[in-house]
């Protein structure tokens, strides 16, 4: 079968890569057996679809220090004309107050419908399989091999395999590998946007409760390296929640320490003076039944077992130091993170193909000439808030079209 446009991996950059190639008049096959999977996971179903409100700039920051690759193709298909482009085929969307957004009928199967229905109308070939090697003659890629052994041969090819993270929704790693064996250079994958175990146990005792506005602080070897603030969720094996996933993208080396305030508008004074006015306007209650007011029950059990002091003694009952270990728990509480979840539990993969061998206008390799990248497959990834999908929008917006010029 020949082509004039190739494109191995169906997830959001390889489909909108497919849209774009096909409506630019070239005929275009996407090869995949997890059509649009991840798309139906995301947002919980929801399908975060993009960030809004942002200048090509300051979205460019959610990718951190690679986010400049990123400017010039945010600024030729970013949010703006995504949404722009949904709308008019029809999707409804609405933007949260955070700048999340969304489908109006919060159903990511609306979105990939909606996309579906382009690859149908602009005749792209579907095929149902995965690819099993990539031929090459010369220094081009000559032709796919798909797993029933059939060829497909194409002018161009755009490797749009996502990175290692989910594997159970297609992301193997595959691509990386023929990437490298192509000449690229792979910047280490590791799982981002990962929830993190811990050594201590404490957080097990608050499975299941969130904390909204948690600062939490990143330390390698009593460095700083990151911070965070927001959502925090404590789970069975450790700790979860926007702000954690995060912070995961900056972790390098295990074991790392994160420190936690859970009141960072008040200093270590004012939490402590607040809470011993509390204490002394309320002496005949028991510590927990004051604390109560201001957090969960169970953490006020939890950090008291903790500190080792009990936490049903009236306040007069405390010393000095189990109040000041109180104040000290909440306000910078250190836990040691072991691991991560690891690919199977991350939302997106650090690294992957060195940007420095990708026209950041084009999506094109500058080592083969007529391969395109599109998507988490290439050393880009984002905090969550629909940044991620964008990036794939954005590189697949101009993979295609680039693909198919060529
Ligand atoms: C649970 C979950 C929820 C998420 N929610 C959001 C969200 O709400 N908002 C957001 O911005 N981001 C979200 N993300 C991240 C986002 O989904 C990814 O960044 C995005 O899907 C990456 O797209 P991609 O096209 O590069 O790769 P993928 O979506 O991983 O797609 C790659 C495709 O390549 C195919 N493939 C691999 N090898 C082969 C082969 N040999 N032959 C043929 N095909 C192959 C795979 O089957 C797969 O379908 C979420 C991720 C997860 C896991």
């Amino acid at each position: 079968m020949n082509f004039k446009v190739a494109i191995i991996g169906a997830g959001p950059a390889g489909i909108m890569a497919a849209i774009q190639a096909s409506q630019s008049g070239a005929s275009v096959v996407l090869i995949d057996k997890n059509l649009g999977k991840k798309i139906l996971l995301s947002g919980n179903g929801r399908c975060n679809l993009t960030h809004s409100g942002l200048t090509p700039f300051e979205f460019s920051q959610a990718y951190g220090k690679n986010g400049s690759f990123l400017i010039s193709a945010l600024t030729e298909f970013g949010p703006e004309q995504f949404l722009k482009y949904l709308n008019n085929l029809g999707l409804k969307t609405q933007s949260q107050e955070d700048g999340r957004v969304f489908p109006k009928s919060n159903k990511a199967s609306d979105v990939l419908d909606i996309l579906i229905d382009q690859l149908v109308k602009n005749k792209v070939k579907i095929i149902n399989q995965l690819v099993k090697e990539i031929k090459k003659d010369k220094n081009k890629i000559k032709s796919l091999i798909l797993e029933n052994g059939e060829e497909i041969v194409a002018d161009s090819f755009i490797l749009a395999t996502g990175g290692k993270s989910f594997p159970s929704a297609g992301a193997t790693g595959e691509g990386l590998i023929w990437a490298k064996d192509l000449g690229h250079t792979i910047i280490n994958p590791r799982p981002s946007l990962v929830p993190l175990k811990t050594k201590e146990t404490w957080p097990t005792q608050l499975q299941g409760i969130g904390f909204d506005d948690v600062e939490i602080i990143l330390m390698e070897n009593n460095k700083k390296i990151a911070h965070q603030r927001g959502e925090i969720v404590f789970t069975h094996f450790g700790i979860s929640g926007p702000a954690v996933l995060n912070i995961s993208r900056d972790i390098i080396n295990l074991p790392a320490q994160i420190v936690l305030d859970f009141y960072p508008n008040q200093s270590f004074d004012d939490l402590s003076g607040a809470i011993e006015k509390d204490f002394s306007s309320n002496g005949k209650k028991s510590a927990k039944n004051i604390l109560v007011r201001i957090m969960p029950e169970r953490l006020a059990e939890t950090i008291f077992e903790n500190i080792g002091c009990d936490v049903l003694q009236k306040p007069e009952g405390l010393s000095h130091e189990c109040k000041h270990n109180l104040v000290k728990f909440l306000k910078s509480v250190v836990l040691t993170i072991t691991e991560t979840l690891g690919f199977e539990a991350s939302m997106a993969t650090n690294g992957g193909v060195d940007l420095k061998e990708i026209d950041s206008k084009t999506m094109q390799s500058k080592i083969i000439p007529n391969l395109f990248l599109a998507g988490e497959i290439m050393d880009l990834s984002g905090k969550t808030g629909g940044y991620n999908l964008q990036m794939c929008w954005t590189t697949g917006y101009l993979a295609g079209k680039s693909a198919a010029r060529n």
